[in-house]
């Protein structure tokens, strides 16, 4: 039984029109499972955005019903993009807001990453 609350899949939300190539991004990478991006607001020097290709509004219904090869594959992207970045040895954040107390403005989960200096620390 889903217990999930989660709203319908908008397929004209500003990520999925990314996907089909309909708005430009400044592409990062990419594979089967996902498509990596630079912020257009950035918050930090490093602020890339990780989307799923699935039609997945938050974690929320990502994490109840995707396939363990579209979560695998989605996470092994995220760890690869940091890769690239060349991140790693300073280290990074990684930040999923979900629904309207999460402070979500893009109905397509995607996760955040932050790099390229000393962050905060994290407040509620
Ligand atoms: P949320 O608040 O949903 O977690 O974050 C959405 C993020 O998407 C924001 O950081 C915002 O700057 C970014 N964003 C919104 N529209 C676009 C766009 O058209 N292109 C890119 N690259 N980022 C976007």
């Amino acid at each position: 039984m889903s217990t999930t609350t989660t709203p319908a899949y908008d397929d004209n939300n500003v990520f999925a029109r990314i996907l089909r190539g309909e708005i430009p991004c400044r592409r990062v990478y990419e594979d089967e499972f996902a498509l990596a991006f630079h912020d257009i607001n950035p918050q930090a020097p490093v602020h890339v955005l990780v989307i799923p290709k699935g039609r997945w509004v938050s974690f929320a219904d990502f994490s109840a019903g995707a396939s363990a090869q579209e979560i695998a594959g989605f996470w092994r992207a995220v760890g690869e993009v940091t890769r690239r970045l060349g991140i790693a040895a300073r280290g990074y954040r990684l930040l999923s807001n979900v629904g309207a107390d999460g402070g979500q403005e893009v109905p397509h989960f995607h996760v955040h990453l932050f790099a390229g200096r000393r962050l905060g620390r994290m407040v509620a």
